[in-house]
């Protein structure tokens, strides 16, 4: 039979390349988890996949009733699931104001985290009732998570840390800080507690990510045989993920990445990255990326996003705000 891969955030950039990857090699049926449906139907058109070879669900990740209707759609389909990738994300570093999800979540630790956090813990059975030799939960990592010369240009010392331990309070919250309204006497929107930042709530969202990978492979690797691993395919400069950057550092990010840091990979070869063509299978509970010559290695990943009391807390607190625990 032909492997069933959900994609979130398939109608656009790494996650339609994916798509597209996936469906040419005949091998896999693609479910394509859009908040757009239209748009997603177009996309889908125009990267050329075949009508057998992929089914649009609606999936938006800033409203958790949203992400319970979707597993009960797909649940519903019969489909089995053998491959989830967890691919979208909003990333708002020009925004003044936070904005935020359905629940109250701050966007982009709201959808990116958040919503995948739910998305994964209910799709856990159906992935480990799969019969296919590698069944897989993949998270789209960043090189912000890591202790790469990308990742400490990314980040500011600051934004390395989620400050859970340590508020300016001197209180321990953490990412419940980030639910507007949940603790009264706190009004910011950030995870640390502090003024909002745009990027920071992107790279905070992204280090979330990257410690549920980790939480997930302890929790459950050895008992489903699940591999759980997160990639960074490379510096896709020209995705929709800038749109909201100002209109001269989309011009320049690209040429900045291709000739300066040499971390330029186009979407084409990005998608076939994430499509597992070139993937080593082998390397679980870790962050893959790829070197100039396109060859896999695991990335060392920031302490920040490799703690593993951190990652416990944060899986803990997660649960309780999406209603698991
Ligand atoms: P895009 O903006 O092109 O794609 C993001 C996708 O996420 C879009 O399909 C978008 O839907 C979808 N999305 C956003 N919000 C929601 C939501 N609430 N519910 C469902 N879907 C949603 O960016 P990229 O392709 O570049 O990003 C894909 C992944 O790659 C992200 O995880 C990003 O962090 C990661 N990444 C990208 C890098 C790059 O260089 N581009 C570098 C490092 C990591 P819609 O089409 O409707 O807007």
């Amino acid at each position: 039979r032909k492997g069933c891969v959900v994609i979130t955030g398939a109608s656009s950039g790494l996650g339609l390349a994916t798509a597209k990857a996936l469906a040419e090699t005949g091998k896999w049926h693609v479910i394509m988890a859009c908040r757009d449906f239209l748009k997603a139907k177009r996309a889908a058109k125009s990267a050329g996949i075949t009508k057998e070879n992929y089914t649009i669900m609606h999936l938006d990740l800033s409203s958790l009733d949203s992400v319970r209707q979707f597993v009960d759609t797909f649940k519903r389909s019969g489909r089995p699931l053998d491959v989830l990738v967890c691919n979208a994300a909003v990333y708002l570093p020009t925004a003044k104001e936070p904005s935020y999800t359905a629940e109250g979540f701050e966007l982009s630790v709201g959808t990116n985290h958040v919503g995948h956090f739910l998305l994964s813990r209910l799709l856990l059975d159906d992935l480990n009732q799969s019969d296919y030799p590698s069944k897989r939960l993949i998270i789209v990592g960043s090189v912000t998570c890591t202790n790469s010369y990308g990742g400490s240009v990314c980040i500011h010392r600051e934004h390395r840390y989620l400050g859970w331990e340590c508020t300016s309070q001197g209180q321990s919250r953490g990412l419940e800080r980030s639910r507007r309204g949940l603790n009264r006497l706190n009004t910011s929107s950030m995870i640390n507690g502090g003024d909002f930042d745009g990027a920071k709530a992107y790279k905070d969202s992204k280090v979330c990510n990257m410690l549920t990978m980790q939480e997930f492979h302890r929790r459950y690797h050895e008992e489903t045989g699940i591999t759980f691993a997160s990639l960074y395919p490379g510096c896709i400069a020209t995705t929709g993920l800038f749109r909201e950057q100002i209109p001269l550092f989309r011009l320049l990010f690209p040429p900045f990445q291709k000739y300066i840091t040499k971390g330029y990979v186009s979407g084409d070869e990005a998608g076939k990255r994430l499509g597992c063509g070139r993937t080593k299978l082998d390397q679980i509970g870790c962050l893959l990326s790829w070197n100039k010559d396109s060859a896999s290695f695991e990335n060392q990943l920031s302490e920040e996003a490799s703690d593993e009391k951190k990652a416990l807390k944060m899986w803990e607190i997660s649960e309780k705000l999406v209603g698991l625990a």
